[in-house]
């Protein structure tokens, strides 16, 4: 039987209507902080603006020079941390190499923390508070299983990546539904035999196609979160998606995958922060 293609725009779709009538009650603002203007930045950006503007959000985009100083960029940050019209704050990183991000990191509100920036919010998700802010694209991934109907309860899920935005903290969201989970690593021995066991594997390890069919079985649900660039220059995922989705039961895509639900689980964070 052909696998199930978990689309992200799909997900996106079916979550617009509630956050169009939450958005309506709420009116919450985004304050968006770039730092120059790298285009992956760029890009987010205006996805972001796209997607909140068909949702009727507010976005506020703070663009800071590239050359300005530590000291002016915490001060600007302050000031758009501490504006009680701004619901959610969002920073975008990495900064310059020429700045530290620690003063964000440690003073963001965890009420509008909307990214999961803050040690705070962090320890909440390891805690396995759900009125913590977790990480978009962890959520994402959440959101992607529970469109889908997959239960993760009992279920064995090999996740490949440890990062402290991915691997650790999606761990700790699946944990909390019950699933049995292996992070997995460079250094993990067996990688293809533990991946193939599992009933779920999420490819988070930014390594273009390295999941081929040999790390896979007949029914295994498989959940790409990574965006590489392949030998022609090409968007891919870390899943050889041409030779392993004819072989798995569900697999989602690079693009149009992951990467397309992350912008409304931002949105339904925000919301979540002008709740309170
Ligand atoms: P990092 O480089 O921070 O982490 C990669 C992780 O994968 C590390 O834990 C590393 O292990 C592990 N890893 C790398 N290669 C292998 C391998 N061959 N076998 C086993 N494990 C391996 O990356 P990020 O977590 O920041 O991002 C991962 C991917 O997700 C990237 O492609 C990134 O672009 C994408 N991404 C996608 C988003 C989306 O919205 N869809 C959002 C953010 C990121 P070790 O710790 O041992 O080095």
């Amino acid at each position: 039987m052909a696998a199930l293609i978990m689309k992200g725009p799909e997900v996106s779709a079916g979550m617009k209507d509630s956050l169009i009538t939450e958005a309506a009650k709420l009116k919450p603002v985004l304050a968006i902080i770039r730092v120059g203007a790298r285009p992956d930045d760029l890009s987010y950006e205006r996805g972001i603006i796209k997607r909140f503007d068909s949702l009727g959000i507010k976005v506020k985009v703070h663009e800071l020079p590239e050359n300005i100083s530590q000291q002016e960029f915490n001060s600007e940050f302050a000031k758009i941390n501490s504006d009680s019209t701004n619901n959610g704050v969002l920073l975008f990183r990495p900064l310059p190499e020429s700045l530290s991000d620690n003063f964000a990191v440690n003073t963001i509100d965890p009420k509008k923390d909307i990214d999961c920036m803050s040690p705070v919010n962090l320890a909440g998700v390891f805690a396995g508070d759900k009125e913590s802010f977790a990480p978009c694209t962890p959520l994402a991934v959440m959101e992607m299983l529970k469109f889908y109907g997959i239960d993760l309860a009992g279920k064995n899920i090999a996740i490949v990546g440890r990062s402290l935005i991915l691997g650790r903290p999606l761990a700790m969201l699946m944990l909390a539904e019950n699933a049995t989970v292996t992070i997995c690593h460079t250094k993990t021995r067996n990688l293809q035999e533990v991946c193939k066991r599992a009933d779920i594997i999420i490819a988070a390890a930014g390594k273009a196609k390295m999941i081929t069919p040999v790390y896979v079985n007949e029914n295994s649900i498989i959940v790409d979160v990574g965006i590489n660039l392949d030998e022609n220059n090409k968007l891919c995922g870390d899943v050889d998606f041409e030779r392993v989705s004819p072989v798995v039961k569900a697999i989602s895509p690079v693009p149009g995958g992951v990467g397309a639900v992350t912008t409304s689980i931002l949105a339904k964070n925000l919301i979540k922060a002008a709740k309170r």
